[in-house]
């Protein structure tokens, strides 16, 4: 029988307790990433609702998103952008500071990367609080971007960062709570 969506993806993520420090539930995608045929499935069904529309640029965030946004690009025939924490580009950078768990982290991208008026996806692993997604999105309407949605494998709908984003005007896609 052909699995869903939703038990590929169960059956693919690895949950980790107690990382990185007690009380986290840490939802490790790279046992998803190694199963090729979940990797693709989940390409696949993250740049479905774009097929065939025009998206200048996909915007991943450091580090896991680097890798579903590569490949996302790669088959809606994008640009990408890496959004890195900060000290890690080499040209001149916009910066913007986010909220984590406890106390504040800076991101960047370069300030060339997206043109006024683009149409651009952004991607990570997961939601949660949605301060780094937050970040994400402030630095790519900074620059003029039209954030066409932000994508996510994984959302956790308890820690309000889908709402978050949406109270901003921002689209969510995610596909697994
Ligand atoms: P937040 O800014 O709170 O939405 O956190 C999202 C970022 O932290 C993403 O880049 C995630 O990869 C990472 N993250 C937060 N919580 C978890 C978790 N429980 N498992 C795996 N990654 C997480």
């Amino acid at each position: 029988a052909s699995q869903t969506l939703q038990e590929t993806l169960l059956a693919a993520i690895r949950t980790i307790p107690d990382y990185p420090k007690p009380g986290i539930l840490f939802r490790d995608i790279t046992t998803l990433l190694g199963d090729a045929r979940a990797f693709r499935r989940s390409v696949d069904e993250l740049v479905h609702p774009y097929a065939g529309s025009k998206i200048d640029k996909i915007a991943g965030i450091e580090a896991r998103g680097f890798i579903l946004g590569g490949a996302m690009a790669h088959q809606l025939s994008s640009g990408f952008v890496p959004i890195r924490k900060k000290g890690k580009l080499p040209y001149e950078t916009v910066r913007v500071a986010y909220s984590l768990e406890y106390g504040l982290d800076e991101m960047e991208m370069h300030r060339d990367a997206v043109s006024p008026g683009e149409r651009v996806i952004l991607v990570d692993d997961l939601i949660a609080t949605g301060g780094t997604a937050e970040g994400a999105v402030k630095l790519l309407r900074q620059m003029g971007a039209e954030i066409v949605a932000a994508c996510f494998v994984i959302d956790l709908p308890d820690l309000g960062g889908r709402a978050k984003l949406e109270a901003l005007g921002v689209s969510v896609n995610t596909l697994i709570a």
